[in-house]
């Protein structure tokens, strides 16, 4: 017995590929034309619904992927915010891969599995983010997933946003401290054996390192005004914050809850203890509890199971005798094309390769190019930014457009 999943080796492998791309390709070698080199594109066919922007992700993977392949990259870069269009309604290519079409046919599955997942969960980190303001998030996701890429998860939500991340691992990887609470088990345990739940706060206090904030559950058998304040008075200066984790039978007005907590601590001296929510937040309920005195959101569902940006991938040029032919699909645009955009407007531009350089439709300012190479025949030319420094890069962008 062993876990399903597919190891690094068999991702790298090809072998999660979609069959049809090892029936053509075996048809392309017999026929001598495996070695054809073509220039593919990736752009977004669908952001999810309501969606206005996305943030591109997955880049870091997809290079791993690629590594040692004869092809050539050309990318955004890592946490990227992106629109699936420039101003004309021209798709935008994020990606696009040249080299011998036997070199990457049989990665396209996972090339495309790997941006669309790491983009759906750094996007829906970057709009829960936005809700929540200055406030901070922390995912939670790891338990709403597949346990081999709660890692992964939690590396896309802490770029696309997250204050933090729960899992162990998943923080590993950022090479940041997992932050948490605690657990409804202990209160059970505890007011099972000593018949006082409150124990198990003491007990955390007493035996915890001293470095985590003490953030106690204040909902599990009393109201939560009533818990919170049993908690300020039993901690002291030592109570970081409480969590309410209210289950969906009784809350009623959530809002209306943390607001009369946050008050009848404050009435009782108690200023600066930190409301820590969790359940079922998305970056629609987040701003209502925030406005209420929520100070920190715990999200996990709705970053873990993010709907998916999806990305395909089109041959729009092909190298016969030696000359690129511009050649596509029906609805797709043929020839290699750049990407040049505007960080004022964050407007984007997409021309034909040999096109003079575009302004900025909307300011008029010099465009940047963005489609850059980012691996050369198999090796990497472009770094892939620490994940603090693509999170600030992401939090900087998302000030410039609206979230609905
Ligand atoms: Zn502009």
């Amino acid at each position: 017995m062993t876990f399903i999943y597919a190891t690094a080796d068999e991702i790298k492998g090809g072998k999660t590929t979609d069959v049809y791309f090892l029936r053509t390709l075996e048809t392309l070698k017999k026929e001598g034309l495996g070695g054809v080199e073509v220039y593919a594109e990736v752009t977004v066919s669908a952001l999810p619904k309501g969606y206005k922007w996305a943030v591109y992700a997955g880049l870091r993977e997809v290079l791993h992927l690629l590594e040692g392949k004869k092809v050539n990259v050309f990318s955004l870069h890592e946490g990227t915010l992106i629109k699936p269009s420039d101003y004309r309604g021209i798709r935008v290519p994020v990606m696009a891969l040249e080299g011998p079409y036997e070199e990457f046919a049989l990665h396209e599955t996972a090339l495309l599995g790997f941006l669309a997942s790491a983009s759906g969960v750094a996007t829906k980190a970057a709009r829960v983010k936005k809700a929540a303001g200055r406030k901070m998030v922390l995912s939670f996701g790891a338990r709403r997933t597949h346990p081999a890429i709660a890692p992964f998860v939690d590396y896309y939500a802490f770029i696309g946003g997250c204050e933090s991340v729960s899992c162990v691992k998943g923080a590993e990887l950022l090479g940041i401290k997992p932050s948490g609470t605690m657990p409804h088990s202990l209160m059970i345990i505890f007011k099972a054996v000593k018949g006082d739940h409150t124990e198990a706060w003491i007990a955390f206090d007493r035996h915890v390192d001293p470095e985590v904030p003490r953030i106690v559950l204040a909902d599990t058998f009393s109201d939560e005004v009533e818990e919170s304040l049993n908690a300020a008075t039993r901690l002291g200066s030592r109570l970081w914050g409480v969590r309410l984790d209210t289950p969906g039978s009784r809350r009623g007005d959530m809002a209306a809850i943390v607001r009369e907590v946050k008050w009848k601590l404050k009435a009782a001296g108690f200023k600066n203890i930190k409301i820590v929510v969790s359940g079922g937040l998305d970056e629609h309920n987040i701003p209502e509890l925030a406005e209420a005195g929520a100070d920190v959101f715990g999200v996990g569902s709705a970053i873990a199971n993010a709907a998916f940006v999806d990305y395909a991938l089109d041959i729009t040029a092909v190298k016969v005798n030696g000359s690129w032919i511009p050649i596509a699909k029906r609805g797709k645009l043929s020839g290699r094309k750049l990407v040049h955009r505007c960080w004022s407007c964050m407007a984007d531009v997409v021309t034909l390769e040999h096109e003079p350089l575009p302004q900025c439709p909307n300011c008029g300012k010099q465009m940047e190019e963005i489609l850059v190479k980012v691996m050369e025949w198999g090796h990497m030319t472009a770094e892939i930014e620490q994940p603090q420094y693509l999170r600030e890069k992401i939090l900087r962008q998302i000030d410039k457009v609206d979230l609905l």
